[in-house]
């Protein structure tokens, strides 16, 4: 089998057949596949190729056959112990660096960072902040502090669920995250790459909003005077989000749309 035929020999997107076959066969460059496209794959380069293939076919997300994902221009490894990152939660991030001096030693957490995309993306764009993570999983722990030590952040991780692992004195300035908030019956858990996503990153097996009222109910008592909560959550979850965001005493409650202009983070400060 030949590059150009490799190319074209399943019903994939060219560019993922590409990324898959540049998985298969590392030394290969881009440059390659452009000028030698007659060029013969070597027999394990075929072989982990038409495996890749097969399970691109089958439905498996591109970013856990690689095992990594681009996100705010650094790449993070994946495996499906994580939830796969995705370009919305880049908004939750901006939002963050725009709530607080870059040049001062805020103390920020990350409850729930899964692969760690937000607290290691926060160390790097804020490297004067104190950048403390949290997951429930051993697994995701394990993938998130992999991403932080190749890519330099300095992050405190911690194991536990939301608020328990954190020392029960440590105040912050910033609380984030992006919690599990589909509803356990939305249909589109059993659709695209969410099939493959850990079910426990993208649920609460609930409403959709039990992760969200503990993490709001929490917050208060977790901030410093004037410190700022923000969420992310689901298109439809605006209003109930800032609903829990003024039951728990927040201040300057708003939803900030995304690009699409979809309801997505919900922003609060403590008085102060
Ligand atoms: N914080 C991670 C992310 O934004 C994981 C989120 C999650 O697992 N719910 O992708």
């Amino acid at each position: 089998m030949t590059i150009e035929q490799a190319l074209r020999r399943h019903p994939l997107p060219r560019l993922e057949s590409r990324m898959l076959l540049m998985h298969a066969w590392p030394e290969l460059s881009h440059a390659a596949i452009i000028g030698y496209p007659e060029r013969e794959l070597p027999e394990a380069a075929a072989s982990a190729f038409e495996a890749l293939a097969a399970r691109r076919l089958a439905g498996e997300p591109m970013a856990y056959l690689i095992g990594e994902r681009e996100f705010f221009g650094r790449d993070f490894k994946v495996s499906p112990a994580v939830l796969i990152p995705r370009p919305e939660t880049e908004h939750l991030v901006e939002l963050a660096l725009s709530k607080a001096d870059k040049a001062l030693p805020m103390r920020v957490v990350d409850l729930g960072t899964g692969s760690g995309i937000i607290a290691v993306t926060l160390a790097l764009e804020a490297p004067a902040w104190q950048v403390c993570a949290v997951d429930v999983s051993a697994e995701a722990l394990a993938v998130a502090s992999g991403n932080a030590g190749s890519l330099g952040a300095e992050v405190d991780f911690r194991h536990g669920s939301w608020y328990a692992p954190l020392p029960e004195k440590a105040r912050f300035d910033l609380i984030v995250s992006n919690p599990p908030y589909i509803e356990r019956d939305d249909r589109h858990l059993a659709e695209g790459d969410l099939r493959f996503e850990p079910r426990g990153a993208l649920t609460d097996e609930d409403d959709g909003l039990s992760c969200l009222r503990e993490i709001a109910a929490g917050a208060a008592g977790r901030l410093n005077a004037g410190g700022w909560l923000l969420v992310e959550h689901g298109y439809d979850q605006g209003e109930a989000v800032r609903g829990l965001f003024l039951a728990a005493g927040f201040m300057d409650v708003a939803t900030e749309p995304d690009l699409a202009g979809l309801d997505r983070v919900t922003v609060g400060r403590t008085a102060g």
